[in-house]
């Protein structure tokens, strides 16, 4: 197993998550199996309690696991399937030596940071890094490890002592690290004197930076390259350049531009006389297939322009997974991708009274855009003008897509003012409701009180019911009669009103395994009408956009039929 480590330097958020991706790409390209492991140094067990506003968003993957939203990235990048476990929190790793020391362990021992947490962080690297993650069903070869934060923070300390062990445990062939840093520019001038110091403090830490990718918004100058090498003590070919690109899937091409794999190769003794002949031609096939899709998107230029009317659109990071399905999505449409951001409590009437030209802009862009789309959220802020977003695109034939609780909001507007039911609500909004008239009730399954990792998680079957084989969202997923997406939510559709509202024509084509719970639903004689009570975000891919998503931006871009004709949309993976 050949460890590569990408640590960051000088500031968090300059895209180290990117940065690793791409870098797992490349080695699989060569015909590799890749897996990745995300450190994040909070005590929180998993990001399932954090805020989006604060966090980004919170990542589901099929064990259920909450996760950093930079597991995304990876399952997205490497077209992997990652577990909770490889997520690494502090909360997780102490709460683990907690339970060693409770059973009895370490008797005898005094239990210490060094080497009990530290040698437990190790361990959990090696275990996950063995698991398999890809449909080969083979152990990965190569293990991408991201540190979350920045080197040098107290919370970080124990993983970074824990590396800086692990360099010898496996031994110096098998570890490369990575370090991000960034070079800003000054009056014009590229200034390395933050990277030198943060190089600084990764070695005094005892951690050698194998190579030295520097964050910038324009080309490194070989001068400033010649500059870091030089007082970093690095050769030039070991500082890398990333500068701002259109979109980040340019960024594993720039990488390779650098000759990346060149260096690793040499210093991770990977030999390519190993690598199956079979493997190789994947690896050739991939890289084509990504260098095509980053050409076409630079080709396209048409626009589709989707309003994506949210409660957290401050931190476009809430929505990372959307945005990426949108974009995949689009691709594949040929469109260049514009996201209209509507904060939805601007478009409530209370906001002409606080702030009536951001009501004005809010409805400005819900009307100018081409489709609307509702994501997932909790609590009750801005829930009216969501309401009125998905009433607008009911009765104005616009496209429409509601994830999550942007189904239950397709749900209760037309509860409300189709069946006839006003005021009906959800019980999340409202716990008082009537149980008889609410759209959305509590399910009966899920803990109502202790709040961690206790929705309904992970990946469920969702099965196309009988006579649903002329809706639009069977056919965008090939004619399936049964799909498998991620969830994460506690309340649902009340099984009291369906009838009531399949009478009025908004049919629930989808149900779970037990036929009781309401997953999918669509509008008759609407363009697209469509919501889906999972995330179909989770499982969208660069290659292969998830079906609702792609079903919307289609829609929105006048081109669903064509799509719809394609006689390879059941195909995965090579759609
Ligand atoms: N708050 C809603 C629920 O818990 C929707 C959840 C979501 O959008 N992820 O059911």
């Amino acid at each position: 197993m050949k460890y590569v480590v990408v640590s960051g330097g000088v500031i968090s958020g300059i895209g180290k998550g990117v940065l690793a991706s791409s870098t797992g790409l490349l080695f699989k390209t060569l015909g590799l199996r890749v897996t990745s492991i995300k450190i994040d140094p909070y005590m929180n067990i998993d990001a399932g309690t954090m805020s989006p506003l604060e966090h980004g968003e919170c990542f589901v993957l099929n064990d259920g696991g909450e996760v950093d939203l930079d597991l995304g990235n990876y399952e997205r990048y490497l077209n992997i399937t990652l577990t909770k476990d490889h997520n690494i929190t502090t909360g997780k790793i102490y709460s683990h030596v907690i339970e060693r020391e409770r059973k009895g362990d370490y008797l005898g021992k005094t239990v210490q940071v060094v080497p009990h947490v530290t040698g437990a962080i190790q361990d959990w690297i090696e275990r996950v890094s063995k698991i398999p993650v890809d449909d080969s069903g083979l152990e990965p070869e190569v293990c991408i490890i991201e540190l979350g934060g920045t080197v040098g923070d107290i919370e970080s300390a124990p993983f970074v002592e824990a590396l800086r062990q692990f360099q010898f445990r496996v031994g110096s062939e098998n570890f490369a690290l990575i370090h991000v840093s960034l070079v800003p520019v000054i009056h014009g001038e590229q200034k390395t004197k933050p990277t030198q110091a943060a190089i600084k403090d990764l070695r005094s830490l005892g951690l050698t930076p194998d190579m030295i990718a520097c964050r910038c918004q324009e080309e490194l100058e070989v001068a400033t390259i010649e500059k870091i090498g030089m007082f970093c003590h690095v050769g030039p070919d070991q500082v890398i350049a990333v500068h701002d690109v259109n979109t980040t899937y340019h960024v594993p091409l720039l990488l390779k531009e650098q000759r990346i794999m060149k260096f690793l190769s040499k210093k991770l003794h990977l030999d390519p006389a190993t690598v199956s002949k079979e493997s190789i031609a994947k690896g050739d096939h991939l890289l084509a297939r990504w260098k095509s899709l980053t050409s076409n998107y630079d080709k396209s230029y048409e626009t589709v322009t989707i309003a994506l009317v949210g409660k957290y659109t401050h931190l476009k990071d809430s929505y990372l997974s959307v945005i990426k399905a949108l974009e995949h999505s689009s691709m594949k449409c040929n469109r260049k991708l514009k996201i209209e951001w509507v904060e939805s409590t601007d478009l409530e009437e209370e906001a002409k009274v606080a702030n009536l030209s951001e009501y004005h802009k809010a409805w400005h862009h819900v009307c100018q855009a081409d489709g609307i789309l509702v994501p997932g959220g909790f609590g009750s802020r801005g829930i009216e003008g969501m309401v009125a977003a998905a009433k607008y695109a009911r009765e104005n034939d616009v496209p429409y897509l509601g994830v999550c609780l942007g189904l239950q909001i397709a749900v209760i507007e037309f509860v409300r003012n189709v069946v006839g039911i006003k005021g009906s609500t959800s019980m999340e909004f409202d716990p008082n409701a009537d149980e008889e008239t609410a759209s959305v009730v509590y399910m009966p399954d899920v803990d109502q009180v202790k709040l961690g990792g206790t929705m309904r998680l992970g990946i469920h079957e969702t099965k196309f019911c009988a006579g649903s084989e002329d809706s639009t969202l069977r056919k965008i997923y090939g004619g399936a009669d049964h799909v498998s997406e991620r969830h994460r939510h506690r309340y649902e559709v009340n099984p009291k009103l369906i009838s009531r509202i399949e009478k009025e024509g908004l049919q629930f084509i989808g149900k779970d395994e037990t036929e009781a719970r309401m997953e999918l639903l669509e509008l008759k004689n609407h363009k697209f009408f469509c919501g889906t009570q999972y995330h179909p975000e989770y499982l969208s891919k660069v290659l292969d956009p998830s079906r609702p998503f792609l079903g919307l931006v289609a829609a929105a871009s006048g081109i669903l039929d064509e799509i719809l004709s394609r006689d390879d949309l059941n195909q995965k993976g090579e759609f």
